[in-house]
């Protein structure tokens, strides 16, 4: 009846197949639909469902967007895409998540333009996870020294780190890169820094990702189908 309901009903079951798997609550783990390439009318469609956190890549694309939907109150919006510093304003007064800070540069002028009125924009240090020099993220050994200069900004919440596995069939592999994020988040923690979010795991390798403990998986493809393959990369 409704476009996305098989769709949205099967990738929570995934996820809660792959926790019980695990040996963890199913509640453990919250999903932000992935809805960027997909127009206003889709984000709409899976909100009616009871989806309220979504995930956007570029932020022009976003800012369209919510305002098209002004008259959903509640849609929670993240942002999962590499961030320019000239977009940082933006970012800053629209969205309630930034996943992707990963120099202290974007946070301070994440920090500078968030409104007053609004609670304190929630971060996650994006890391990079594969290694490979082409994706985004702080080195896993820079996490504690980008996360206390976050922590210092009271218009920013430091909530986790985020992470993207190589795009790979080889579980194993996958599974250690997860594994690195989950201990950046542990050095975190061990550091005096309080820290609630690991971003891991999209639909490729949920069940990777939440096997190494994840607690918010990022899922488009799961849910509303496949994207035009040249607006995949992020901008
Ligand atoms: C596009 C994207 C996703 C969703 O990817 P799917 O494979 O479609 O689930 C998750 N995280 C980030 C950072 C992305 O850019």
């Amino acid at each position: 009846m409704f476009q996305y309901e098989n769709a949205w009903q099967g990738a929570l079951r995934r996820i809660a197949d792959a926790a019980r798997a695990s040996g963890r609550a199913p509640g453990e783990i919250s999903l932000l639909a992935v809805s960027k390439t997909f127009p206003p009318a889709a984000v709409r469609a899976v909100h009616a469902l009871g989806q309220r956190a979504f995930g956007e890549n570029y932020v022009q694309e976003a800012l369209a967007k919510m305002d098209a939907l002004q008259d959903l109150r509640d849609v929670e919006w993240h942002l999962i895409g590499p961030l320019q510093s000239n977009k940082a304003a933006a970012a800053a007064a629209r969205f309630a998540w930034v996943h992707s800070v990963d120099r202290a540069k974007i946070a301070g002028r994440l920090a500078a333009a968030r409104p007053a009125s609004l609670p304190p924009l929630s971060v996650c240090l994006q890391v990079n996870i594969s290694g490979e020099a082409t994706k985004s993220g702080v080195p896993a050994d820079e996490v504690v020294a980008l996360g206390g200069a976050v922590a210092a900004l009271p218009a920013l919440r430091l909530r986790g780190v985020m992470g993207i596995a190589a795009a790979t069939a080889d579980t194993a592999l996958a599974r250690s890169q997860f594994r690195l994020l989950a201990r950046c988040a542990a050095d975190l923690r061990a550091a005096g820094l309080p820290v609630d979010t690991l971003s891991m795991g999209m639909s490729g390798d949920l069940e990777a990702a939440i096997a190494e403990g994840a607690t918010m998986v990022r899922l488009g493809t799961a849910i509303f189908g496949q994207r035009p393959a040249a607006t995949d990369a992020g901008a």
